[in-house]
């Protein structure tokens, strides 16, 4: 039985009924958290007679929420059965879209991928048949899949850009004005669906199940084609108002002449950025500058990646050379953010984390540089250990998050 039952509201609306339902979500939210547990540590957890927790979880038994692990030995030479969730009773659908690809995966109620296609090809554009072939996509990879769709209590769909999460709004890609693009999509699907900005769904990816080690206040950076930040406050998401927040890339930053993707002038993005970075090389090469790499006219939205493997599998130093200027700099303008914000963490990821310390040497040079010396010192820098699967992964915690909220606030 899918774990959806179990979520909603008792349909026995008596007290005991209301009541034996909650104590069988806390058991489920209490094996969630704890990985397992005994009757015995059940009873004691949730206040609850050893009786009346051995008859719920006998129930969650039968209906194949909860598995017995088997027997283990205690202190008192006893040997109680172990308990845990099971991990059929649910699944979570994470899509991450990207200019020219998506990646999409179905992760158990315990986080385990039982299926995952990275960088598939698919051509983001703002039309309804672009949309139309994101549903079909998404549709053909379940049925794909050896999991039935009931089974699945949610989607999330990462994409770039503005998104108002709450309200299932996109603005940068199908907007659409007068109805949610979650609903639109969530129809096609027949499934719940989330709308996540595509660098916040990465940054809770790394908090849950990344290089996140405890850390609370947390700024991930996406240095990819574009740049964004993503921000954990006190253990949690920072939106802002309406689900904007971290719109680095568009800080308007140079005294430059350079038309931004976002149509404004010199922002960060112009000079610090994959998509300035293809710029960077193209000019250099018209300037009479020598590289190993050529770049590939078709696929515009990668090239960038061409030059970051240029220096890091092929040492070319014209690639190496405009990446360390690019990582500098970028050091030079994140001490801003974090003499602002005064994190525990920063975290370097997207596509620029492959680079290693090709990046992140420069960018701890600049921090240390032009950030508060008390800041600084106060602040671990890591890598992304996610990589490219940092976006399915986060759009996979995203929704687990949200879907399980109903039972982890029993
Ligand atoms: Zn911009």
């Amino acid at each position: 039985m899918s774990l959806k039952n179990l979520l909603d509201t008792s349909t026995d609306s008596s007290l005991s009924g209301q009541k034996w339902h909650i104590l069988r979500q806390s058991i489920v939210k209490h094996l969630l958290s704890s990985g397992n547990a005994t009757i015995a540590e059940l009873s004691a957890e949730l206040q609850s007679s050893v009786p009346t927790v051995t008859k719920a979880v006998n129930e969650l038994l039968s209906e194949a929420y909860v598995v017995d692990m088997g027997k283990i030995t205690n202190s008192s030479g006893r040997r109680p059965s172990l308990y845990s969730i099971n991990p059929t009773s649910a699944y979570f659908l994470g899509v991450n879209v990207n200019r020219s690809s998506m990646s999409i995966g179905l992760q158990n109620i315990k986080n385990e991928f039982v299926s995952i296609e990275l960088d598939s090809s698919f051509k983001l554009e703002n039309t309804p048949e672009s949309l139309q072939e994101l549903c079909n996509l998404i549709n053909s990879f379940i049925e794909d899949t050896s999991v039935e769709k009931k089974m699945i209590v949610g989607v999330c769909i990462n994409l770039s850009g503005r998104i108002n999460s709450m309200e299932g709004f996109s603005y940068n890609y199908f907007f659409t004005e007068n109805r949610p693009l979650a609903e639109i999509i969530s129809e096609q699907l027949g499934l719940p669906v989330h709308l996540e900005n595509d660098t916040r769904a990465m940054t809770f990816g790394e908090y849950r199940e990344g290089v996140v080690d405890g850390e609370q206040n947390i700024i991930f950076l996406n240095y990819s084609w574009g740049v964004a930040i993503g921000m954990i406050t006190d253990g949690k998401l920072y939106y802002g108002k309406s689900g904007y927040a971290g719109e680095f890339g568009h800080s308007t930053i140079f005294n430059n002449e350079i038309m931004c993707q976002c149509g404004k002038l010199g922002c960060l993005e112009t000079e610090i950025s994959g998509w300035a970075l293809i710029d960077q090389f193209k000019s250099a090469i018209k300037d009479g500058k020598q590289s190993k790499v050529t770049l590939d006219e078709k696929g515009v939205d990668t090239q960038h990646n061409a030059i970051i493997n240029g220096a890091v599998n092929l040492e070319d130093t014209l690639c190496i050379d405009l990446i360390t200027k690019q990582s500098e700099q970028m050091g030079r303008y994140l001490s801003i953010i974090l003499n602002i914000f005064n994190p525990d963490l920063l975290v370097i990821g997207g596509d620029f984390a492959q680079l290693g310390d090709y990046a992140l040497l420069p960018i701890q040079a600049a921090l240390k540089k032009y950030s508060l010396g008390l800041v600084n010192r106060d602040m671990k820098l890591k890598k992304s250990v996610l990589g490219r699967r940092a976006g399915v992964i986060g759009a996979c915690c995203v929704i687990k998050e949200k879907m399980l909220s109903p039972l982890m606030n029993v």
